[in-house]
């Protein structure tokens, strides 16, 4: 079928505005983490009730950045999902670390507390906690399981999202999100780390300029900018450029709206999917804001007319692009080479791989695609 006649999983809605946007940094010639970074960070960290929140490169390097200032080094245990995009564990392993894998509940796509608290040892540093598609972890029962180790929050998929009515970003000791054009807001690639603890988001602010005591912009501004400044900490080059920073902010401005947006479509899936008795629609707490990043269902394939793949193969035929939600860790070739998993060692993680379908939802969709998407689901056989 022609690209262009098939409903994308999901498109950034990105315009004239955002264009707009970028012709201050272009004209000024400030071009890296500056005016327009900062005014993004402060935005951002207003809607998400943090007083820190320090833009990076993208969600990957923000998870990095958060276990390097907390000093996550070789023989520490970082506990992260089974199921999940690849690089919460990648980050761990950055650090020297062990990730540790725990399995994930098949109705949220989300932490087992359970059995985390299986994986629990005197060597678990911290617990990465995702909010897959957008859902918050539950992270009272985390927590509940783990008394005193810090929880991470992976929240790149959860911006603008709450739990008990408090944004994702504000619920654990830091939290990673990011702006990939498949997120809820995007600047292209980015990536943004939120914190309350002060001393944190110090060491994360020198790490991710290579490890110098003061920014280029207070270098650039302060009383002797012609004084390189003093390098104490092995840092990286996680900054993001002024360009982003413009895009972002025009694009957090409307993230309510879209989420909004997503959260009335959604709720319209869950209602027409209702009586297709082989697909769970996703679920979600009544004390949870949903950010939908993703509307992802499960296929029973005991009773479904097709597999989850050929279900998928007959949606693309009709015009429809479909996803797995995401892949199980475990069972990719970097980490089943590592420490020989077997498929069945995560046997949730494995079900949300084999069985979880992504269907199209995004903000530049509209009644007639959204009915498509229903209509060619309901003609599978
Ligand atoms: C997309 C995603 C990431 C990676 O985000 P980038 O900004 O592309 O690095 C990490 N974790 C989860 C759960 C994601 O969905």
């Amino acid at each position: 079928m022609d690209d262009r006649r098939v409903i994308q999983i999901a498109q950034p809605d990105t315009g004239e505005e955002e264009w707009l946007a970028l012709r201050e940094p272009l004209e000024s010639g400030w071009l890296t983490q500056g005016p327009k970074v900062a005014a993004f960070e402060r935005a951002f960290a207003e809607r998400h009730a943090v007083p820190h929140a320090l833009a990076t490169t993208s969600c990957t390097t923000a998870l990095h950045l958060i276990l390097a200032a907390l000093r996550i080094e070789p023989g520490d245990e970082v506990i992260v999902p089974a199921f999940t995009w690849v690089s919460t564990a990648n980050a761990v392993l950055y650090c020297g670390a062990t990730p540790v894998l725990a399995d994930v509940r098949r109705d949220t796509f989300n932490l087992d507390p359970e059995d985390v608290a299986r994986r629990v040892t005197p060597r678990t540093r911290a617990i990465i906690a995702v909010h897959l598609f957008g859902l918050c972890a539950d992270m009272e029962a985390i927590a509940a399981v783990a008394p005193g180790i810090p929880i991470v929050e992976d929240a790149a998929c959860a911006a603008g999202a709450a739990w008990h009515g408090r944004p994702a970003g504000s619920l654990g000791i830091a939290g990673a999100f990011s702006f990939h054009p498949r997120k809820s807001i995007t600047t292209g690639v980015g990536g943004m780390v939120t914190t309350a603890d002060s001393m944190l988001a110090e060491r994360a602010n020198m790490l991710r300029n290579h490890g110098a005591s003061i920014s280029e912009e207070q270098r650039h501004l302060g009383p002797k900018p012609y004084l390189l400044a003093d390098f104490n900490l092995l840092g990286f080059n996680y900054r993001m450029t002024d360009l982003q920073g413009a895009v972002g902010l025009v694009q957090l401005r409307k993230l309510d709206r879209y989420i909004d947006e997503r959260a009335a479509r959604a709720a319209w899936y869950s209602e027409a999917l209702a009586d297709l008795p082989w697909l769970t629609t996703p679920s979600a707490p009544a004390h949870a804001r949903h950010g939908w990043q993703s509307y992802v269902c499960m296929v029973d394939e005991a009773i479904a007319p097709l597999s989850r793949n050929a279900i998928m193969e007959q949606l693309l035929a009709a015009g429809v692009s479909t996803r797995p939600g995401t892949h199980a860790v475990h069972m990719l070739g970097v980490y089943r080479d590592r420490y020989g998993f077997l498929p069945e060692d995560f046997p949730g993680a494995r079900d949300c791989d084999r069985l979880s379908i992504s269907i199209p939802l995004h903000n530049r969709m509209d009644d007639s695609q959204y009915a498509q998407v229903v209509a060619a689901l309901k003609s599978i056989g």
